[in-house]
């Protein structure tokens, strides 16, 4: 063994028995919310050398993320005395580990002035009902090693508001948190919107909704509901964490965000019947997370094009089967998919895979959504004709659930291939490299008639419609996939 590896494996273990060091004492924030600011005094054992705020994405005017936000910020040791802290950028700072630090800083609510890369619903934002803030944006903790001790946060808010998290409540103010992930990624509200909570698949949501979608609300809970119930089956079991958060305002760009046990959606006017299909599949979209991204974890942003990709996919698939998308909407979804991949081919001369791509994921969106969208829904196809239609991509999210739902192990590209071909009974290698891993124009034709449809166009116009001429088998196969279920 070569010394350097020596080291590197003493690192490791080092590493490894110092999880499970420090004090044993609690691991505790205090967060008062008062006027512009958060003030956090926080009380944590420190174990490596270095501090953290987590997430954090530079935007400009703020070269340092939501670090940059944070002022005052005085550390003091277990007995008082002031502890140097040196900044080593994006949220990462020096210091002295294995001992407990005392934190006091204050985060300035700015974050809605800035145009953050993946938009303020994954960062923090205000209303005149409260503030929505993610832990990232909130919080400091050991950057290296996960906190040990129970984690508690308490929060004092301005008369009225209340605090809206994912979340083991203590009492209204008060939550325990199970773990640094859960502390740092997750949307939290605090404020006086209307919050209601309801129970599906195994799952206890909380909804929060700022006042212009509260008549709407039923709306959300049907489609909450159902999906949640769909997805259930189509995995084979419920999702990871059972309390989730979800928190809806207004906002013209429409996007969302998912965390560890929460996601924040913003919606464009009212929510009514006619703007449900884009709405609805943002929110269809995000809770599938909770299973493909949140369960079910890639290794890492080689296989975004799977959790991006087949979540969009799917949810496709089964707003068709519970009814949320007719047909004709269901075609112009179709038809979006080859659109997205036709315009990051061939718009943004994105040369890359799809699987590359997802290393840059916000500028290379259209590649990593529509090039892994099509390659799902490419997959779901290839895996029911090699079957004979007796297995589809459900079976394939059931296999990973299975080996990797609960067990906290990331897959890779080599397992999808593993367990999609173990499906097939044949090589789905050279399938899944045309489709992820060339650089060249992934052909979605056969795959469409497959299902007995067709695909018209000239350049970005494209026109999904049924083949007149399709063969029963095909006409059965769009039903399994498409057909409503309720
Ligand atoms: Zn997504």
């Amino acid at each position: 063994m070569s010394l350097l590896r020596f080291a590197f494996f003493a690192c490791f273990a080092f590493a490894s028995l110092a999880a499970h060091a420090g004090d044993g004492k609690p691991n505790t924030y205090e967060v008062r919310i008062a006027g512009d600011r958060a003030h956090v005094q926080a009380d944590l054992w420190q174990e490596s050398g270095t501090l953290s705020m987590f997430n954090v994405m530079a935007v400009e005017g703020l070269p340092n993320g939501q670090a940059d936000l944070v002022d005052r910020m005085q550390v003091t040791d277990a007995s008082g005395h002031a502890v140097a802290l040196k900044s080593l950028g994006e949220g990462d700072f020096a210091v002295q580990g294995n001992q407990r630090l005392h934190l006091r800083y204050d985060v300035k609510l700015e974050h809605d002035r800035h145009a953050w890369p993946a938009g303020k619903d994954e960062v923090g934002y205000r209303t005149d009902e409260g503030v929505m803030l993610t832990g990232a944006s909130l919080f400091f903790a050991d950057g290296d090693v996960p906190l040990d001790g129970p984690i508690r946060v308490h929060f004092d808010l301005p008369p009225g508001w209340r605090a809206n998290t994912p979340w083991t409540p203590i009492d209204a103010n008060t939550f325990d948190v199970a773990s640094r992930r859960e502390l740092t990624s997750n949307a939290l509200f605090f404020g006086t919107a209307a919050s209601s909570t309801l129970n599906a698949g195994g799952v206890e949501l909380t909804l929060v909704l700022g006042k212009r979608y509260v008549p709407a609300k039923p709306r959300f809970e049907r489609l909450l509901r159902t999906q949640l119930e769909t997805y259930t089956q189509l995995f084979g079991g419920p999702p990871r964490a059972h309390r989730y958060l979800i928190v809806i305002n207004e906002d013209a760009s429409g996007d969302g965000g998912a965390f560890a046990s929460s996601f924040s959606q913003f919606i464009q006017g009212d929510a009514d019947a006619r703007n449900e299909v884009v709405w609805g599949y943002v929110m269809a979209h995000e809770l599938l997370h909770f299973w493909n991204g949140l369960t079910i974890v890639p290794t890492d942003w080689h296989e975004e094009w799977f959790k991006e990709g087949a979540t969009d996919y799917l949810t496709i698939m089964t707003l068709a089967r519970n009814g949320f998308i007719d047909e004709p909407l269901l075609f112009k979804r179709l038809e979006n998919v080859p659109r997205r991949y036709l315009i990051a081919r061939v718009a943004q001369h994105l040369g890359m895979s799809v699987r590359d791509a997802g290393k840059d994921k916000q500028p290379n969106r259209q590649l990593v959504y529509g090039g892994g969208s099509l390659a799902a829904f490419a997959l779901d196809v290839e895996l029911r004709k090699r079957t004979h239609d007796r297995a589809g991509l459900p079976d394939l999210l059931q296999a990973l659930y299975r080996e990797f739902g609960q067990a906290g192990r990331p897959y890779g590209f080599d397992d999808l291939v593993r367990l999609a071909s173990g499906i097939a009974g044949s090589d789905l290698r050279p399938f899944l490299s045309d489709a992820v891993e060339s650089t060249g124009y992934f052909d979605i034709h056969p795959t469409l008639a497959g299902l007995g449809l067709r695909l018209d166009g000239f350049l970005d116009e494209m026109y999904v419609s049924r083949e007149p001429g399709a063969g029963s088998g095909e006409r059965a196969r769009f039903g399994a996939v498409f057909a409503t279920r309720r």
